[in-house]
């Protein structure tokens, strides 16, 4: 099936990107209507054609997902399939996610939207999980179709320790990064246990792409001057692939040309184009597994609003997931706003690594610095902020990171039978 899928710069108003949407509806309640989730929910009713059909649809929940594992929403044939996914829900109930290769193409193409292209000429170090989720082979994918080289360095991955990650970076010129937030500030720390400066010693290292965690722009800041090279977020998940990415003004776009996306109101069930409340998507050109509006209970803010980017999409802040705010004192605190006030602290304290716990009467906060007078610092920040009691503790360097985790690099182990006489055979089968 060909399809024309639109690019930045195809429409030139809000009223024209809304009619690039609704050209798209049709055909993809139809293929939706396909999958057994929806034919059984809409059973008995006429199937929803039109964009006012769709408006009267209940959201379809992760729960909805989880219950229809594996193939609850499957509506092509499995011979189209081109890759499956899976993310861990929560009591360890899975959602399965899968792909044709036109949808790759689709996932692909957002994915390298952001403002630093990717080009035939970076090398680009793949940081994110492999294993069943979308992350690692997104990146891969969008670096690939751009001719970009890959190493794929993976993450959570005994292969690749943070001392072996920063060699590749330093020894390879690696040019392009994709890994969630905290990583970058793992791999700083390990660049300088291997007696090197994250700022001078890796001038080919042109942006940081990092997504999968909320990011506080302080710390953004912080990743950023930590690397001497601009940070670019993205935002999506596995069941979706990247909804959002950044402009060259630092805002996070919807990629509202290919997902049609809805605020929706948790208390009132409302759903609205902008505002502030729970994310709810339909992708426009899903084929294998079409989703009409799901609920990603995120929490976040839409905002249709003019940006010098000149791109015309919603501009997103994204807030984190539902619920995790915490109660303290009379206050209430969420880790947006405590990361913020940690990397907002001076440089020079060097904070990299921090913990956080909402007590009823207390906020905690440990940092690792050996700064003088941080504790201090960040106590006054957090009663101007939050106006909530909080006590802070500096810990010595390798409390809250050990230095192992920085500066070890075992060897990948490989499955053997026959050991020397001085070999340790306890070894034989633990090479996973
Ligand atoms: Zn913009």
């Amino acid at each position: 099936m060909t399809v024309t899928r639109p690019q930045i710069g195809d429409w030139k108003s809000i009223e024209e990107l809304r009619a690039l949407q609704e050209r798209q509806l049709a055909p993809l309640l139809a293929r939706a209507a396909r999958s057994p989730f929806y034919r059984a929910r809409e059973s008995g009713r006429s199937a929803p054609a039109t964009a006012a059909d769709l408006r009267s649809l209940e959201p379809t929940s992760k729960q909805d997902l989880r219950d229809a594992y594996p193939f609850g929403l499957l509506a092509v044939n499995r011979t189209e399939l081109a890759t499956y996914h899976e993310s861990s829900g929560s009591a360890g109930q899975p959602t399965a996610s899968y792909y044709t290769e036109g949808d790759w193409a689709d996932l692909a193409e957002r994915y390298a939207r952001k403002w630093v292209g990717i080009e035939p000429s970076d090398v680009f170090l793949v940081r994110t999980p492999y294993a069943l989720m979308i992350t690692g082979h997104l990146a891969q994918a969008a670096a690939r179709s751009k001719g970009a080289t890959v190493v794929p360095a993976d993450s959570r991955s005994a292969a690749t320790p943070a001392a072996r990650t920063v060699r590749l970076l330093h020894r390879l010129g690696v040019t392009l990064t994709w890994s969630n937030p905290t990583e970058a500030l793992l791999w700083a720390a390990a660049a300088r246990a291997a007696g090197l400066d994250p700022a001078t010693d890796f001038p080919s290292l042109r942006a940081l792409f990092v997504g999968g965690e909320p990011l506080s722009p302080a710390r953004r800041a912080r990743i950023s001057s930590l690397w001497n090279a601009p940070v670019v977020e993205e935002y999506g998940s596995t069941e979706t692939g990247t909804l959002a990415g950044q402009c060259p003004q630092g805002r996070l776009h919807l990629w509202a040309d290919r997902v049609l996306c809805e605020v929706l109101d948790p208390s009132s069930g409302k759903l609205s184009e902008e505002g502030r409340g729970r994310l709810v998507v339909t992708p426009l050109y899903r084929e294998a597994m079409p989703l009409l509006r799901y609920n990603l209970d995120d929490e976040v803010e839409v905002e249709y609003t003019d940006c010098a980017c000149g791109w015309r999409l919603p501009v997103v802040r994204v807030l984190g997931r539902g619920g995790f705010a915490w109660p303290v004192g009379t206050g209430t605190v969420d880790q947006q706003q405590v990361e913020d006030l940690v990397f907002g602290l001076p440089a020079s304290d060097g904070v990299l690594f921090w913990r956080a716990r909402a007590g009823r009467d207390l906020l905690h906060i440990q940092v690792e610095s050996q700064a003088a007078g941080v504790e201090r610092r960040l106590t006054e920040a957090v009663a101007r902020s939050l106006g909530v009691p909080c006590r802070v503790e500096a810990l010595a360097p390798g409390s809250l990171v050990p230095t192992s985790v920085l500066t070890s690099n075992p060897d990948a182990l490989k499955p053997r039978g026959l050991f020397g006489p001085e070999e340790d055979w306890a070894q034989a089968l633990l090479y996973y």
